[in-house]
């Protein structure tokens, strides 16, 4: 099987993001559920693309599909020109952890750690620190994206001494900061109130728009998925529909505002 070194180049003229076919089955005991159902779809560098459906559509199980976390049954998935199915689970990983980034509707930060632990260490595990050719973190670049995310101060505090808004903001920080080439978020507002919500929106169209990274989004909630370049909806495990975001060309407001 070949390997992944970390240091293949994107090929721009092609999707970062590519689904064929794509099929995920399910034993439940004796039943079998198929969760995503011969879906084909492809994102391109820098798009920002809302996944929208009702609960059981299989948007979790895409989002899984497509970050590596689970194979599929049949199909395949491409990440910047690699097929993930033809790596095995140690070069799955290191792609994974070379050119993608996740943000959970849960937040998912360590709780013994204070919110720059918590970047410190996603940091760490990314493998960029590490070997002859690793570097330090950015700590300038930390303080950039700090500033977007309205977390300057906040940084030495546990995530029980943060607001859900900011934990968030704290989790897309431990996101961004291996400057990844693909940000998957799930449900990245589903325990926020509405103006962490936006808060939250705005920081993650930001990066899209001034990082460049390209940001897929899974949500159930409409108005989220507004700020999307591209909206695909989901209905059992396929895509049915495809609009524009209906506030995908608003202007933000200046960093730190609306927070
Ligand atoms: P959504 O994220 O849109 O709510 P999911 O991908 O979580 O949808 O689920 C799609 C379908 O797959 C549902 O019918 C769900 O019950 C089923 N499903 C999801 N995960 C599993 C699993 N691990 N085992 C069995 N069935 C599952």
């Amino acid at each position: 099987m070949p390997g992944y070194n970390g240091n293949v180049q994107p090929d721009s003229a092609s999707p970062i993001i590519l689904a064929e076919n794509l099929t995920k089955t399910y034993q439940a005991g004796k039943v079998l559920v198929t969760a995503v159902r011969g879906l084909s779809m492809s994102v391109e560098p820098g798009e920002f693309v809302a996944i929208v459906g009702p609960s059981g559509s299989g948007k979790s199980t895409l989002f899984y599909l497509l970050g590596g976390l689970t194979r599929a049954t049949s199909g395949r998935v491409v990440i910047d020109g690699i097929d993930f199915a033809t790596l095995d689970d140690g070069a799955r990983t290191k792609l994974r952890r070379h050119r993608i980034a996740f943000v959970f509707q849960k937040f998912n930060l360590l709780p013994t750690l204070s919110a720059m632990g918590n970047i410190e260490i996603a940091y760490t595990v990314s493998g960029r620190a590490s070997g002859p050719n690793g570097t330090p973190m950015d700590l300038k670049y930390l303080d950039h994206l700090s500033e977007i995310l309205s977390i300057q101060g906040r940084l030495v505090h546990r995530p029980a001494e943060l607001s859900g808004g900011e934990q968030q903001r704290v989790a897309i920080a431990r996101a961004l900061i291996t400057r990844p080439a693909i940000v998957l978020a799930d449900e990245p507002t589903g325990n926020l109130d509405t103006r962490n919500s936006d808060a939250v929106l705005n920081m993650l169209l930001r990066s899209n728009r001034e990082l460049g990274q390209t940001t897929l989004m899974i949500t159930h909630n409409p108005e989220a998925a507004a700020i999307a370049g591209r909206i695909l909806y989901m209905r059992d495990g396929e895509i049915v529909r495809e609009e524009k975001g209906s506030r995908a060309n608003e202007v933000l407001p200046p960093a730190g505002a609306a927070v």
